[in-house]
């Protein structure tokens, strides 16, 4: 049997040794601990990061003492109808930009800044990255969406009040994707698939995102 898998973008970045991480997570290792080069039977790689790393989500518990780890995400969070929204503000998500897309409840939104084309080229962080503002995040609560993705490993900058941010967005039950690449995704809609690994009560967990694009019409989540 073949499986077609056509249309799909990968919008996810590759996992790899001593990739750029926030400043003071683990840093990413990826070796052969066992290395067919070195006479062993077989490659087998050793992997240990930050789950914070790369494309990865942010669970409830990440800033909620108690709340829910990533294990329990509902598959529907990811999986399903999503808006890739072109951001013009080349410095921040603002509340007045994202009012003029008419956000609705129950909305996956993936933001598209000019991190993808910038922040992922550079083998080192990037503190200037394009994120969202308090208010903005006030907004997507309000509004109610279900899912909300950014292209750098945040959704808030680097020198904004992150937990403030992050608890506004993670309070109101929005699921957050970090870290993709979606400079192969312009503005529109898109079938969205984005799986978590499984780690038990995760505050985060490297994911996999892939985007199929979908005629303008179909607009149920
Ligand atoms: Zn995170």
């Amino acid at each position: 049997m073949t499986i077609a898998a056509t249309g799909w973008l990968d919008v996810s970045v590759t996992v790899r040794h001593g990739m750029p991480h926030w400043p003071d997570n683990p840093p990413v290792i990826l070796e052969r601990a066992m290395d067919i080069e070195r006479g062993d039977a077989c490659n087998v790689s050793h992997l240990a990061m930050g789950v914070h790393s790369g494309t990865h989500m942010d669970g409830p518990v990440h800033f909620i003492a108690g709340a829910h780890g990533l294990d329990e995400m509902p598959l529907a969070a990811t999986m399903g109808v999503a808006r890739v929204i072109e951001i013009s503000d080349a410095h921040e998500i603002t509340v007045e930009e994202l009012r003029s897309h008419d956000l609705q409840a129950g909305e996956r939104v993936l933001f598209r800044t000019s991190n993808s084309t910038r922040c992922w080229r550079t083998p080192t962080f990037v503190e200037d990255f394009v994120a969202i503002s308090e208010p903005a995040a006030v907004h997507l609560a309000e509004t109610g969406v279900q899912t909300v993705g950014v292209d750098y490993l945040s959704v808030a900058g680097y020198y904004a009040d992150g937990v403030k941010i992050h608890r506004i967005l993670l309070d109101a039950g929005i699921w957050i994707i970090e870290g993709l690449d979606l400079s192969s995704a312009p503005a529109g809609q898109y079938e969205l698939i984005c799986l978590p690994v499984k780690l038990h009560n995760s505050d985060g967990a490297p994911a996999r995102a892939i985007l199929r694009p979908l005629p303008e019409a179909s607009g149920t989540w």
